[in-house]
């Protein structure tokens, strides 16, 4: 017996005219992270993929990976048998032999449909064949073991341990999104939401250095290190705000500063869209959860932008965004203490429902045109790829702009 790996996905059947190109990308995806596994290339057979591994591959790293792919549903270690009902029998033994459990179920789907036995012909056989010999009882509804037996082209594959995937659509089927990436628990966890629906995310930090220190910067560059596993590779743009912060604290009222920051944000945020050809941007807010994230405010911070702003969390309590940031490994990084770039000088009493006209009238008032300029062309891009890979390569503003 040959062994694989088989690999399911659900919405994917859904998108019919798209079908080839989702299948295609996810193959493609799987490939990249099995990279360097000792894994055979996937191929599409019968609505499923498949991977054929040898016998010297560390089959826990492959299922370390392939639970990080978007658009699996679920997968399993697999092994083939000719297809012959007597053959499926006896491998279908053979691989359950050995094991303890007092019930169990034969789950057979069958994709290739010349094979002569309907799935529940195959159920009939191979269950009273495994009954015989381990005098365990036929359950359908709560069996202990299942063994599954897919009959595909020229062969059939039988499991007994289904792993759960990440669900979603593949990585890049989805186009790409600009996320406002902090070094903060919210917009990492949206980040992950946009790409888990196969979006690619380039991400933007704002940062004070040489006001603050660089760990906002380390804290991002991990994260987006950490997503790199979800998305092959990041790019981040390290945008300087402290010239900008400046100009805001000297000549607009306290309150409504962090508005203000958040709208100049957005407005350097969207030239990077443009910049990287993306048409929407990303955040991490959720209505209520701090001053500058009430419904009014909202508003007026979205108006200072053409473009729409996607904000996956924004239902969210933040115990279950705590939860998500948590399960994909960002929260650790997250709460590590940094220096804010907006923590600095900020009023106690901030404005919570600003008015749109006297933000323009204070943004009308500034000067900040040349320091917009500046913070683009002094941004740094870095490319990053997954931590287990140890990469992050910089990547010079003007590679960038001719991309
Ligand atoms: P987070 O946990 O993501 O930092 P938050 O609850 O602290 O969010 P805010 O500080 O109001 O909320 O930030 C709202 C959103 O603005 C963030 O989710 C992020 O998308 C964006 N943002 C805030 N600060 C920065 C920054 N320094 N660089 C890039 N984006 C930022
Ligand atoms: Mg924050």
């Amino acid at each position: 017996m040959d062994r694989f790996i088989v690999i399911h996905y659900n919405e994917l059947g859904l998108k019919k005219g798209n079908r080839d190109y989702f299948e295609n990308r996810l193959c493609l995806n799987i490939n990249n992270v099995l990279e360097n596994c000792g894994a055979e290339r996937a191929r599409r057979i019968s609505g499923r993929i498949l991977v054929r591994v040898g016998p010297d591959t560390e089959i826990n790293e492959i299922k370390k990976r392939l639970s990080r792919v978007f658009g699996i549903a679920y997968f399993a270690e697999a092994w083939s048998s000719p297809q012959a009902v007597e053959e499926l029998e006896k491998n279908a033994w053979s691989l359950i032999e050995g094991r303890n459990f007092g019930s169990f179920r034969i789950d057979a789907r069958r994709a290739d449909k010349s094979f002569p036995h309907t799935s529940v012909e195959i159920n009939q056989r191979v269950g009273a064949y495994v009954k015989e010999r381990s005098g365990a009882r036929v359950d359908l509804e709560d069996a202990q073991l299942t063994c599954w037996i897919e009959v595909v082209e020229k062969y059939a594959l039988l499991y007994v341990e289904r792993l759960e995937g990440q669900g979603g659509l593949p990585v890049g089927t989805s186009g790409k999104v600009v996320v406002l990436l902090s070094g903060g628990i919210d917009s990492p966890v949206a980040a992950w939401r946009m790409i888990k629906r196969g979006c690619t995310a380039v991400f933007v930090h704002f940062h004070s250095f040489p006001y603050t220190n660089k760990e906002s910067q380390e804290k991002v560059r991990q994260i987006a290190a950490l997503l790199a596993e979800y998305q092959l590779r990041s790019k981040i743009y390290f945008i300087p705000f402290a010239e900008i912060q400046r100009h805001i604290m000297v000549d607009t009222p306290i309150e409504t500063r962090v508005i203000l920051y958040r709208r100049y944000m957005l407005r350097l945020a969207e030239q990077v869209a443009w910049r990287e050809k993306v048409r929407v941007l990303v955040t991490g807010d959720s209505v209520g959860q701090v001053a500058s994230q009430t419904i009014e405010n909202i508003d007026v911070i979205s108006r200072a932008v053409q473009m729409p702003i996607l904000r996956p969390l924004i239902g969210d309590d933040k115990i279950e965004i705590v939860e998500i940031a948590r399960r994909i490994g960002t929260y650790d990084i997250s709460i590590q203490p940094d220096q804010d770039c907006c923590s600095l000088f900020v009023p106690k009493h901030p404005e919570t429902k600003a008015k749109l006209t006297e933000i323009e009238a204070s943004e009308s008032r500034l000067d900040v045109v040349e320091a917009m300029k500046l913070a683009m062309d002094s941004a740094e891009i870095l490319l990053q790829y997954p931590a287990a890979a140890g990469l992050s390569v910089p990547e010079s503003a003007q590679e960038a702009k001719t991309k």
